[in-house]
Order: C-alpha cells, then structure tokens, then sequence
C-alpha cells in the first residue's frame, strides 16, 4: 500500500503534517534519518507508517515502558500488529510477541534500551529478520543532556550488527546535541537531517512579568476548568505548594518531581495519562514519560532553563493539533537564577558559552515587543508571518525609545564600577536617599537623581529588559553585581538605540477569567456527549481517552456532524480499524438510532465505491422479482455486491465472473449502467 493510503486507512488522517511526508519517503526508502521534530509534531507515524510499509519488523527503542506501552496499545487498536518486550510485561505477552516474531506477523517491536545489554536479544534480532531501527528520543544518548542513558549507547552496535537503516528522532534541536547524535548512532557518518516544521500553530503564547506569580497561575488555571494542564516550576518545593493551592481553589491537582520515590511518580503518570482534567504541577522531570495528545495547556511558573527547553515544554500541549494555551511567567530573579545554574554548572566552557546563548533567546523572547511565534521560529531557522496567536499579535506591546534610559542605566553601574544590583542602581538614578547612598558618597555621582523621569517600578522593568537582551549580566564572583556585556557598548556608544515595552502589568489585573471553550456554545453539548461515549469505551479498555479518539476527532464530529458511516468515515482520525470499533457508537450519539450496516458496506465507508454499492443494492432490491416483478425471487449477498462495486474495470463477463451467469442475465445491464457512471 502506498504511504497515502496507509495514512488514511490506517491511521485515518487525510494529510502529513508539515515535515512529515519527506522524513516518510526517506525513512521508506531506507536511508539513514535524524529527524528534529517539535514535541507534538507527529513523530511516531515517521516510524509505524514506514515500519508497515516495509518488510521485516522494525525495531523501535523508546525510553519509557509506560509511553511504549500506550504506542503499541495504539497501533492494536488501529489494526497493527506491534508488541513490546519490556520488564512490565505479563509471561503471556511475552510469549504472543515471541510468536508474532517467530511467525514473522509482527510489524514493530518496541524496546528499552536496557535490553540491549544482554547479548542474547541482540542475536535474537539477528535471527528474526528486523528491516530497520527507529530510535525514539533520539537526544537521550547525549551526555550533557538531563535525559542521558547510558544505555542509549549500545544502539550504534546494534545498528553495526543488524546492518540495516536508522531513523533517529528528537525534539531536542541544538547543534551540540545532534552532534552527538551523529557521532553515537550513525558512527560520525551525517544521516539524511530533516529540521522542518517547526511551527505548532494550534499553541497560543504568552508570556507575563511575574506579579503575584501564584494568582496569576491560579486565574490562568480557572479560565481552563476541567481541561488536562501542566504547570511546571522551577524548584521541587514549589510543586507541593502550587498543587495545594490549585486544589483549594477547586482544581483536581497533584505534584511531581524527580526526588520522589519511582512508583509514585509512575502513579502520577498513569493518574495523567487516563483521567480527563487532571493538573500536575511539576519539575522538568515530568517530562519524557508523557505522550497524553488531549493536555490543553502548559502554565511555566518559572522561566524555563532555555529556549529549547522552553519549546519542548510547551509543545506537551495541543499534540492532537486542538487549540491549546500557553502561559510563561518570569521576572529578573528567574534570570539571575538560570546564569548562575549555568555557571555552576558541571559543563565544559564551550557548552556552558552555548547555554548562555540558548538562554539569551528565551529571555530575548520573553521580552519581545512583535510577534512571539515570528521570534521563536527565526531561531529555528524559519521566517514566517505574524502569528495571530500570541498575546503579542492579540495585543501589541505598548513600545517606546528606551536608549536613553539604557544609558543612564548603564552609566550609574559603570560609575559604580559594576559592583551594586539594581535595587542600588535605581535608588541612585531617583536620587533616593539611602544609608548605602551616603556611605559611599553615591549622591556625588552625575548620574545621581538623573532619572527621575521614571519611577521605581519602571525602572525595575527597564533593568529585567536589559538583562532580558543581554545588555547587564549578573556576575557570581560580586554576588549578583550587574556587569555591562558587549552587547550593550554600541548603545552607550551612541551607535545603536533600543526599544523597550511599557509593562501593561496593571491593566491585566483585576479582570476575572473568561472561560475558554473548545468549540462554540452551540457544539458543546454534543461535544460532551461525544466525550462520556469515549469515557465509557475507554474505562472498558482499561486505556487512556484518546486511545478511542482524540479530542481533535472529537470536536470535528462535534462540529460537523456527521450522519451517516460514509460521512464518518471523512472524520481525520477516523481509520477503517477505529470506525468498524467505534463508528456505530458515536454516530448513535450525534445522530439518534442509525440503521446497522453491513460490515462488508462498512468496508467501503468514505469511498466512491461505498456510494455504488448502495445503488446496486438499490437496483437489485427493484430487480428481485425482474423487470416485471412477476419472476422467481433472486439476491446476491452483501459480500458479494462488495465485490462488484469494487470492480476496476466493468464489462458483462467480469460482471458474470462475480455473480454467476444467471444472476447476470438479471441484474447485468443494470449494474452495468451504475458502474459505468459511478
Ligand atoms: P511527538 O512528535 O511528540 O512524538 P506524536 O507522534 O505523539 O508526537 O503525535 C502527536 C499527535 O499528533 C498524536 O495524537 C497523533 O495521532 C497526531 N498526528 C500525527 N500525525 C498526524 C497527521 N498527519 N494528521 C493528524 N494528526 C496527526
Ligand atoms: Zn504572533
């Protein structure tokens, strides 16, 4: 079957997603493939569409049991076979993916990379026919990452030994990190790169300046009532208490970090994974083990450690391509707080230069005065057009010549020889009248009082923009001392002018949630509905929601619809598998009582043949008794009239081939006809 079909009939979606048709083509054509694809982007059909249209089974090493466990649950229920052999599984499963191999029926076996270590599954996959490995989380073999697995290792001898192509995927796009990649999995030797689609279109960004950080978390959490939502921070305490006040304030909440015992944190997981609306307030930890498609949104109650990180955070959210929401918080402490990780960190100085860069982009971000989205994808290579969904292009930034105060700014810190925070800084440039002031005879500076024209406040913003744009760094060796960068000599020079945002800090207080809906007020209703049907499917798997449909499916039928299985079938989401599982169900939900349709018919739902099976129904219903209604009873069976509709080319004979030579003499002419127009 052709890559096309494949992706309808199996997976039941109409189109790639961006990026996604060239890493298919080549992953098929069995080059070597290091894809870099946004969390969310659609990974895992780069591997299961090709793994089936492939001979052999594919190999597909993933870190995590639970997530593995989800994608071959998956892909069952989509008609695949796939199997896994992990630690969790019972002796009978063991034994079916053993049979599935021995018998050479299975299509994808997953595996933890720990298995890998014993020398029997390595000739065990020498012996049955693997046609090529797919490597899941690709950045896992990087030492400097947190995610490292020395296991991960181990994948270029396997590769060595079984000789046969690699498709590596990850989310994790830095230089450094495919480096390592390229070196680990492909021996040095550069895979066909794919670093495309970058764009999630469906995450709405924002970011806020921290003011009252846990109500601003809060308002953020009531205006999504009900809806799946992760709020990460930055410090393991900070999880506890945040998961306490979201519960207090009515939320189903719970708390997750890496300090906490392993099954614990597995209970959290699964808790997320199946139950409709849960929040979990959580360190970078939660993190990998998480494929749920239907989280609605990601709150950052801190800023996150990069650009990068910040993008595959936020990208947990919205995987099923549904409208999701995005909330960054931060402030100058966040700032000061992520260079000195940086610099204390264990990393050599060129990766620790590097980190500093990947941080500057976040905070460049987070301070930006255009489009968010045009900013985050220039540093990812791409150059698209405002938005319209960011808080920027909802709202622009209120903007204004900053040089000026850059300078003075700039100059109070360089005439203090770079010794003093800002708080210091700023009382010199008001002219205020502090101990610390009179002590060092501060008041005697040029720059004393000279700005007045702003206040405290202001210029507390105007300070958190300049390190936001790298212009001042905190220095650890003078305990936090702001120092001048290269980047901001142009601009005391005279050369450069910068131009900074007036906070909107207050207009954003004081105004109550508006509650965001996923389809409008009209399709609600039916919306959840459609979401108690899937509950019940669900609870009866013992699987998470989307395993039946995603939320994504579920608001188009919502939205559309649909009234017949034919209609059904058009859903994106909606496979041959899924709609012979599920089909009848829902369309009884949307539509009341709907005939039984014969399975052969159901087959053929959302093709042109499905139309003319139903006229050659129709017609031979008129023709059963003959022409004149006064002959002897005669019917075809529904497998049958299947058959002919799916006819390629229609002549009498093939007609009679299929139904037999006295049937013909009856029904011929007039299937002949319904063939040759339909
Ligand atoms: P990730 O890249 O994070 O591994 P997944 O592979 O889990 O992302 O895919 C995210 C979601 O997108 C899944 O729910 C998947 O079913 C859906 N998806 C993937 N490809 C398509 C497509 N071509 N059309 C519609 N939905 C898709
Ligand atoms: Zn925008």
């Amino acid at each position: 079957m052709s890559a096309a079909v494949l992706l309808k009939d199996v997976f039941g979606f109409d189109a790639f997603r961006p990026g996604q048709q060239e890493i298919v083509e080549a992953v098929i054509a069995g080059e070597n493939t290091l894809a870099i694809m946004p969390t969310g982007g659609g990974k895992s059909l780069c591997f299961q569409l090709p793994a089936l249209a492939r001979n052999g089974v594919t190999v597909v090493i993933s870190p995590l049991i639970a997530l593995m466990r989800d994608q071959v649950r998956g892909l069952r229920e989509a008609g695949v076979e796939a199997g896994a052999l992990t630690s969790g599984n019972t002796e009978e499963e063991t034994d079916a993916v053993w049979a599935g191999l021995e018998a050479g029926t299975l299509r994808l076996l997953y595996m933890a990379p720990e298995r890998l270590a014993s020398g029997g599954t390595m000739q065990m996959l020498r012996r049955v026919g693997v046609g090529m490995i797919a490597v899941d989380e690709a950045h896992c073999v990087s030492q400097w990452g947190h995610d490292f697995r020395p296991d991960y290792l181990r994948i270029g001898e396997l590769r060595r030994l079984l000789d046969v192509p690699l498709a590596a995927f990850t989310a994790t796009a830095d230089a450094e990190t495919r480096a390592e990649i390229v070196q680990k999995l492909f021996d040095g030797v550069e895979p066909s790169t794919f670093l495309r689609g970058f764009d999630r279109p469906n995450i709405h960004l924002a970011f806020a300046v921290k003011d009252g950080p846990r109500a601003q978390i809060l308002n953020f959490a009531a205006a999504r009532k009900g809806q799946s939502g992760i709020v990460y921070t930055g410090t393991r305490a900070k999880t506890e208490t945040l998961a306490k006040a979201l519960n207090d304030a009515g939320h189903t909440a719970c708390h997750y970090h890496g300090g906490m015992e392993a099954e614990d944190r597995r209970i959290v997981e699964r808790r997320f994974q199946q139950e409709d609306g849960l929040i979990v307030c959580a360190t970078v930890a939660f993190g990998m083990g998480i494929d749920k498609p239907d989280i609605r949104w990601v709150a950052h109650a801190d800023l996150p450690k990069s650009i990068e990180s910040y993008y595959q955070e936020i990208g947990r959210a919205g995987r099923d391509g549904a409208p999701a929401e995005t909330l960054t918080l931060f402030g100058p402490d966040d700032i000061r707080y992520r260079r000195q990780q940086i610099d204390e960190g264990l990393a050599p100085p060129e990766r620790r230069a590097a980190d500093h860069g990947r941080l500057n982009a976040l905070t460049g971000l987070a301070e930006a005065l255009h489009c968010r989205r045009q900013n985050l994808l220039r540093y990812f290579g791409e150059d698209p057009q405002p938005c319209g969904n960011c808080d920027l292009c909802d709202k622009p930034a209120d903007i204004f010549d900053g040089t000026t105060a850059v300078r003075m700014a700039l100059s109070a810190a360089l005439r203090t020889d770079e010794w003093f925070g800002s708080g210091h800084l700023i009382d010199i440039l008001l002219g205020a009248k502090t101990e610390k002031i009179a002590q060092r005879g501060h008041d005697s500076l040029p720059t004393y009082g000279v700005g007045k024209e702003y206040d405290k406040r202001q210029w507390q913003a105007i300070f958190r923009q300049m390190m936001g744009h790298d212009l001042m760094r905190p220095d650890r060796e003078r305990h936090g001392a702001l120092r001048m960068t290269e980047h901001a000599r142009p601009i005391l020079r005279g050369e450069a002018t910068i131009q900074l945002r007036r906070d909107s800090i207050k207009a954003a207080k004081g105004t109550g949630p508006k509650i965001r809906q996923m389809v409008s007020e009209e399709d609600a209703p039916l919306l959840s509905a459609l979401k108690a049907k899937r509950r019940f499917f669900a609870e009866q798997l013992g699987g998470p929601a989307y395993i039946v449909f995603n939320d994504k499916t579920l608001i188009e039928m919502a939205e559309k619809r649909p009234m017949t299985i034919d209609q059904m079938a058009g859903i994106s989401g909606v496979g041959a598998k899924k709609l012979e599982s599920y089909g009848k169900a829902f369309l009884e939900v949307i539509a009341g009582a709907v005939e039984d349709v014969h399975p052969m018919r159901r087959k053929l739902a959302g093709r042109s043949e499905g139309a003319v099976f139903d006229r050659l129904l129709a017609a031979q219903a008129d023709l059963s008794r003959g022409p004149d209604g006064a002959d002897k009873p005669m019917s075809l069976n529904a497998s049958t009239l299947a058959k002919v509709a799916q006819l390629r080319s229609a002549d009498m004979s093939g007609i009679a081939r299929v139904i037999g030579e006295k049937q013909a003499e009856r029904f011929g002419p007039a299937f002949l006809e319904i063939l040759r127009d339909g």
